[in-house]
């Protein structure tokens, strides 16, 4: 290794934390220390933490500063600020946890910081992108011509599948949208439920299809698009259906859809953020019936698969249209035989999909199908533990999310305030069908029954809290 008296002072530095490895040992320490709690704290960061995070506001420094200072200064005032989303009680929004294999590899890949923007730029990162794209076809139960594009998330997927379909629609229409772009294009419909994610609207928003153009679905009691009110499809048509209602979890009729849109030619995107995965395991092979029909799929890794954050992916049958409209050119680019940066938006991107193997090849198939199933006979539990302590359930628990309501609003939204004061758990709020909602969604592989228990006791406690505080005002 380097070592000359040439070297810049921070350069010499840097060489030598390399060389005594101190920092690494402490991060790792830290790391474990962290790992070792995270299971049994409070679920959301006390005031104390909070009011303390007051320490980073400072000046950028004019100096280099000292490695062993800024871990310190992170672990002691950054770890109480962080959401545990490792551990077993945290249901709110739709938040993924972390397998520890895949933390393991993380922590290994971390130090390749491979860009997987091309197969020249890092052939490891080629290899497994084609791997796990062969991998979900069959998990999923895909075409097997299917291709995956690895991106940021669902929000990204979603805009690329659209950006695929908007690509092919158009082009069949004898119009190259790259080259002529939206003004005087030939029409083209976009047909959504009224529960469709905010991430497709802003998909919609994006690509120019304009929200306003949107030809609306009804949804049922459960939120999933009602068939008779269908328009009619035609080959000008994208249609985006859900695997996983963010706030129920309930499916869209897939299959009914699915192959009314395939008789006439229409464009189906499925957004399966969290639901997708549904497909992977054996008991609910019934809610995803008949989507190896549609064109597009998105799904997340960080929610229901557990992998790290940053998982996103994109699944798309058409591949021309695919990289027709995600296609980029520059004369110093080497093509290879898998080049990621043509299935997604972005050209330097971290090799996320190291973590989505590891995620893969340690659980298998039966570990898939075992996590996904364990989600739902959690989030079965709470609705019925929950039920029996008088607590309404507002939703048909298919999957993994339960709606939770106390009475009045007012009322829900005493017991939720209390709830996240506790700090047993965290659950979030949200509305359906005009009233207010107390919103559990399990994600995490490490929810246990007992975990299960003790955030039904403090759902309990929660609401006797808001009974009394209402009697003290009368
Ligand atoms: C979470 C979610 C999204 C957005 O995914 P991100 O990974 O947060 O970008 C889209 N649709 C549904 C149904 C979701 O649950």
């Amino acid at each position: 290794m380097a070592n000359s008296t040439k070297l810049s002072k921070i350069q010499d530095a840097m060489f030598q934390e390399i060389r005594d490895h101190q920092l690494f040992t402490s991060a790792q320490s830290y790391a474990f220390q962290y790992l070792n709690e995270v299971f049994d704290r409070n679920v959301y960061p006390t005031e104390e933490a909070l009011n303390k995070l007051t320490h980073f506001e400072e000046e950028m420094p004019n100096t280099s500063g000292n490695v062993q200072e800024i871990l310190d200064n992170l672990h002691y005032y950054g770890s109480p600020a962080t959401l545990p989303t490792l551990g077993g009680r945290y249901f709110g929004f739709v938040t993924g946890s972390s397998i520890p294999a895949t933390l393991a590899v993380k922590s290994l890949s971390d130090f390749w910081d491979q860009n997987s923007a091309l197969e020249v730029l890092s052939p490891i990162s080629a290899k497994l992108e084609t791997v796990v794209e062969n991998w979900l076809c069959e998990l999923l139960g895909l075409p097997r011509h299917t291709v995956a594009g690895f991106v940021s998330g669902s929000s990204m997927a979603i805009y690329c599948g659209l950006a695929a379909a908007r690509w092919r629609l158009f082009q069949k229409n004898g119009w190259d949208v790259n080259e002529q772009g939206m003004n005087g294009a030939p029409k083209v419909r976009v047909v959504t439920g009224k529960h469709t994610h905010s991430t497709v609207l802003k998909a919609i928003q994006l690509l120019g299809f304009g929200k306003a153009n949107i030809e609306w679905v009804e949804v049922d009691e459960q939120g999933r698009m009602v068939l008779e009110s269908m328009p009619e499809l035609d080959g000008n048509t994208l249609v985006i259906l859900q695997a996983g209602n963010v706030n129920s979890g309930s499916f869209d009729p897939i299959e009914a859809i699915c192959q009314k849109a395939h008789e006439v030619g229409a464009w189906v995107h499925i957004d399966g953020a969290f639901g997708l995965w549904a497909a992977a395991a054996e008991r609910f092979q019934y809610l995803t019936k008949g989507m190896e029909l549609a064109q597009s799929w998105s799904a997340d890794g960080h929610k229901t698969l557990n992998t790290p954050y940053d998982c996103g992916i994109i699944l798309c049958q058409d591949k021309d249209a695919l990289i027709s409209a995600l296609h980029m050119s520059g004369a110093y680019i080497v093509e290879g035989k898998r080049d990621g940066m043509y299935y997604t938006p972005e050209m330097s991107r971290r090799a996320r999909v190291i973590e989505l193997w590891a995620t893969l090849k340690y659980l298998g198939k039966s570990g898939v199908d075992e996590l996904v199933t364990n989600l739902h006979e959690r989030a079965v539990q709470f609705a019925q533990n929950l039920g029996d302590q008088g607590f309404e359930v507002l939703n048909e628990v298919v999957f993994n999310q339960v709606l939770i309501a106390c009475g009045e609003d007012e009322m829900t939204e005493k017991v939720l305030k209390n709830l996240q004061e506790l700090r047993v758990c965290w659950c979030g709020g949200s509305m359906w069908h005009g009233r207010k909602v107390i919103r559990i969604s399990v994600c995490s592989w490490a929810t246990t029954p007992e975990d299960v228990d003790l955030c039904v006791a403090s759902f309990v406690k929660a609401r006797a809290l808001a009974r009394e505080s209402e009697l003290a005002e009368i």
